[in-house]
Formats: structure tokens, sequence, C-alpha cells
């Protein structure tokens, strides 16, 4: 195996890279094939918290299976220290679902203020560590740590791929025609287009539309944090001074959002909070296609020469770099 195509650029895309830039470079040549233009990048759109979220393990696989890719992860930040990746402190809470919120978080507290926050009534709150991320700035950096690797970009489209005798042959937007030795599919909510290669294996993927609000030179102080209240997320990012609030989640493939919804949750946090938001009309609306697997599980799938890796749905940023070194240790072993 010496020439290996990757679909998609996203954290999935990347994470590869990078997994692959830190392990055995197996490969003579690595393709990286993206098109945000055609397909737009999820984890461009993202809120990009990476937080344990009370979970712990033995209750679920998907729970365990996250527990292990926040390990995994935070073990990446403290010895790989990347840009675009800051600790903070993750505050859950609310006022509803209170026994079930009690039992993912045992260790919270009914306050009307709360470290950095002031409620308009007694909320009951939890603090964890957890990672906010800046996407522009995470993805660079891992697409820069894998210039030791035999990498080509195409900001191109592939619209065909085939396994032939010599390998699997690929086709593009731009009319290209190139022959790999193998071809992973990274291509987020676009990767259930192919079907027929996987046997069907992907049928049963939804593409779940998430939006959410993004405030620019917005000053809440020096500490980035993100609050999750009964659902509604608030997080800010003290570096670049951005306040994101949301979001929403719509099983469907099209982009415009749910204005409605998402003045809802403005408001609910207005109501709730002591704090004055930005006016609702200085917002620019951010949408992300998510890829919701069945079991909201991410998948791993291989068929001939062909692998496929996603279904991160709402945590591609914990999952990325943990996946990524778990399909190419399958990898090896197939080779
Ligand atoms: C509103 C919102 C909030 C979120 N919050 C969080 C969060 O707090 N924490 C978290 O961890 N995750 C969060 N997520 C989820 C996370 O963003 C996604 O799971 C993740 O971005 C998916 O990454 P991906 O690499 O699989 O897909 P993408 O980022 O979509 O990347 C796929 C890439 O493949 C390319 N592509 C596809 N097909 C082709 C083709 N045929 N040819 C060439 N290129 C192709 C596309 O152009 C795209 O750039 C959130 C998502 C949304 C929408």
């Amino acid at each position: 195996m010496t020439r290996l195509a990757i679909i998609g650029a996203g954290i999935a895309g990347r994470s590869l890279l990078y997994a692959l830039a830190k392990g055995n470079k197996k490969f003579s040549e690595i393709t990286l094939f993206d098109s945000d233009s055609f397909a737009h990048t999820c984890s461009l759109r993202s809120t990009a918290i990476v937080a344990p979220r009370g979970l712990s393990l033995g209750h679920s696989d998907l729970g365990d299976l996250l527990v292990g890719a926040f390990q995994t992860f935070s073990s990446h930040i403290e010895n790989d220290r990347p840009a675009g990746v800051f600790p903070i402190t993750q505050y859950t809470g609310g006022l509803s679902k209170l026994d079930d919120l009690k039992k993912r978080y045992p260790n919270g507290e009914f306050a009307k203020d709360f470290s950095l926050f002031s409620f308009r009534s007694d909320v009951y709150m939890a603090c964890e560590n957890a990672y906010l991320i800046d996407p522009e700035i995470y993805l660079e950096w891992l697409l820069n740590q894998s210039s030791t690797l035999p990498l080509i970009q195409k900001n191109d489209f592939v619209l065909s791929v085939d396994e032939i005798s010599e390998g699997v042959e690929v086709k593009t937007q731009n009319g290209y025609t190139h022959v790999f030795d193998a071809v992973i599919f990274a291509g987020g909510s676009v990767n259930r287009f192919w079907n027929k290669q996987s046997n069907d294996q992907l049928s049963n993927i939804k593409p779940v539309q998430g939006s959410y609000l993004e405030f620019r030179n917005v000053n809440l102080g020096h500490h980035s944090y993100s609050l999750t209240l009964d659902g509604d997320n608030l997080v800010y990012h003290a570096h670049s001074h951005k306040l994101l609030i949301g979001s929403t989640s719509l099983v469907t493939h099209y982009e415009l959002p749910e204005m409605n919804s998402l003045l809802e949750i403005y408001k609910r946090l207005q109501s709730s909070l002591e704090l004055k938001l930005p006016d609702f009309s200085a917002a620019e609306v951010k949408v992300g296609i998510r890829e919701k697997a069945p079991k909201r599980s991410p998948y791993i799938k291989n068929h001939g020469k062909c692998w496929w890796i996603g279904g991160y749905y709402k945590n591609g940023y914990s999952l990325g770099y943990d996946w990524a070194k778990k399909i190419i240790g399958k990898m090896e072993i197939h080779a």
C-alpha cells in the first residue's frame, strides 16, 4: 500500500494526516481532496467544545467510547500543545430535568451566583475541565504538523471512486483521474452518498443541521468559557472576543437555519442570566451539517481498498484524533 487518498479535510481528514505524520509513514504519496465551496466543512461551522459532559465508564458503549476519546484528546493537548485549543471550564446546569442532571453531575449545587455567572433565580450547576477550540487555528495547526508527509492537496471534489485491477480510480470535478492503492472517505455528512462502494453500509446515516449565532467584538472578560443551561449553549472566546449562542438541531440536509429556534435560545439565555447580551440582529448565523449514524455512534468501515470513517455527530473534535489512530491501526492489520 503506497498511494493513499483521503477525501475530506475537516477534523476527521486532518486528524488522519496528523496521526499518519506521528506514526509510521507507510505511504509514498498522500493526496487530500477537499472542497469547502462545494460541500461546506462542518468542522468550520461548529461550536467545538471538547468536554467530558458528566460521562463515566460502564454505562453505555457510546459513553465508554466518548470517555476514551476525551482521554486521548487530553493527552494530545498535554503532550503536543496544539495551537487553537484552550483549556476552559465547562459549566453545565439548569432548572429542568433535574433528576437527569443530578444523576449525570452529582457534584453540582443550587446557587444564584456561580463562579463567573449570576442567574435570575437559583439554578443547579456543575463544572468540569474542558477544551475550547478555535476551529480555523486548530485545523491549520494539524495540517502544518503534517508537513513531514508526502502530501498533495487538491481543492477538488471527488465525483466517482471505482476499484479497478491497478487500484482505486478516483475521478474529480475538475476532470482529473487518479489511481490510488487505498482511499479513505472522511467526507462528513457527504459520506452517506457513497453507499454503492460500502455495500450500502452507510444507508442509515442521517444529515442533521446545527446552527448557532456568532457575535464579534464582544468583551466578556479575560476568561474563555462554555455554559450549557438546560441544553442552550453560550460559548465565549476571550482570545478573539467572539460569543457563540446556540445551537439548534434539525434532521435535514439543507442549510437554511431555524431563525425562530435561535431567537428562542437567545431569549431563554437572556432571561436566565444577569448578563447583557449583544443585540440579536448583530449576530452572524453559522450553519453546519453533522452526520448522525445509528445509535449516534461513530463508525469505521472497510470494503476492498476503500475505508470510511465518520458519524462524529456532536463530538467531532473529541473523536477526531482518537478515531484517526483507530482506523490507521486497522489498516495496518489489513496491509
Ligand atoms: C452547530 C454545531 C455545533 C457543534 N458542536 C460541537 C462541539 O461542541 N464539539 C464537538 O466535538 N463537535 C461539535 N460539532 C460536531 C462537529 O463539528 C462535527 O462532528 C465535525 O465537524 C465533523 O467533521 P468531519 O471531518 O467528519 O466532517 P466535515 O468537517 O464536514 O469535513 C468533511 C469535508 O469533506 C469534504 N468532502 C466531502 N465529500 C467530498 C468529495 N466527494 N470530494 C472532496 N471533498 C469532499 C467537504 O468539503 C468537507 O470539507 C458541532 C457541529 C455543529 C454543526
